[in-house]
């Protein structure tokens, strides 16, 4: 009894079979890139003021022939442990790209974009000829990155957000206020857009003065970077009210909209148009 309760042991079967899952999810997602079975959804981002659609977030879906669904909370992380992220990710930027091409030329993408890809030599030159290719206007294009590409190499960071900003790409910070970025790293970085993490908005009632503080206090560092704010994770009216009272002008969630296939966001945006 060496190593005590709550210890973790190879021997554990819980972990084993965790360990024995994370395999086989490696092994098939080889096969998944081969097979054609990645696919995106597309979750509206809507306007505050007007409800009107201004744009989208790509959520990678991955339909495996025999388990179905497999969430991306369980396949990203192996893939970026098993250096499979860097194809998953270039499909998922190219797909973005020309799925633009079939969106109306006011409409942005998001796409999430993981630290290794990020940081991987020529992600700025490639994203770049990727554009030219599928002659996508950068200002469409926007990349979301998390917290912890913050806590690496901030000189390198730098670097590959300036040579991202000059391509005309906008750049947003994902999850925000979960980690640990100060106001003057991200003014710094420039970010063009924050993100305001589910797990606030999540909190958000008219009796938790909390939550509704950290929002305002949120949407002022926002501003004073000169960022725009999306608050993720919108499922009730009165998160909606509670945002929107904060300053909070784009929002994203359940109440608006659940990630759909390209072929639904279309015929909705053909609705829109028609009435
Ligand atoms: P995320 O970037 O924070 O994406 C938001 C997640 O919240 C998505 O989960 C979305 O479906 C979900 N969501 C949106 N609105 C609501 C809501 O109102 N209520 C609830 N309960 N959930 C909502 P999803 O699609 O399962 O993605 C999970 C995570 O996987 C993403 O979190 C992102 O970190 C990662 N991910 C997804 N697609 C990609 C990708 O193409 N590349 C990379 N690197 N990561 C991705
Ligand atoms: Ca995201
Ligand atoms: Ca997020
Ligand atoms: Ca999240």
């Amino acid at each position: 009894r060496a190593a005590g309760r709550g210890t973790w042991s190879i021997y554990h079967p819980e972990m084993s079979q965790m360990a024995a899952y994370r395999h086989w999810v490696e092994a098939e997602l080889y096969g998944a890139l081969q097979r054609d079975e990645l696919s995106l959804h597309y979750q509206p981002k809507v306007l505050a003021a007007t409800g009107e659609t201004i744009g989208y977030e790509a959520l990678l879906r991955w339909n495996h022939h025999q388990k179905g669904s497999i969430p991306p909370s369980e396949f990203i992380p192996v893939a970026e442990q098993c250096g499979l992220i860097q194809q998953i990710g270039d499909f998922v930027l190219r797909r973005v790209c020309e799925d633009l091409g079939k969106l109306p030329d006011h409409i942005t993408v998001s796409a999430n974009v993981s630290a290794a890809q990020f940081n991987r030599d020529g992600f700025v030159a490639n994203l770049g000829r990727l554009l030219t290719e599928t002659e996508t206007r950068p200002e469409r294009l926007e990349i979301e990155v998390t917290e912890t590409l913050l806590i690496r190499n901030l000189a390198e960071v730098r670097r590959i957000m300036n040579g991202l900003r000059e391509l005309g790409i906008s750049l947003a910070i994902d999850d925000f206020g979960t980690g640990y970025s100060n106001l003057s790293t991200l003014s710094e970085l420039r970010f063009n857009t924050l993100k305001i993490d589910k797990s606030f908005v999540d909190r958000l009632t008219e009796s938790d003065d909390s939550a509704s503080a950290m929002v305002a206090s949120i949407v002022g560092m926002a501003r004073s970077i000169d960022a725009g704010v999306v608050a993720e994770g919108v499922e009730t009216q009165e998160q909606f009210t509670l945002l929107k009272a904060a300053g909070c002008t784009v929002m994203q969630g359940y109440l608006f909209g659940k990630p759909m296939p390209l072929s639904a966001i279309k015929a909705r945006a053909g609705e829109a148009r028609a009435t």
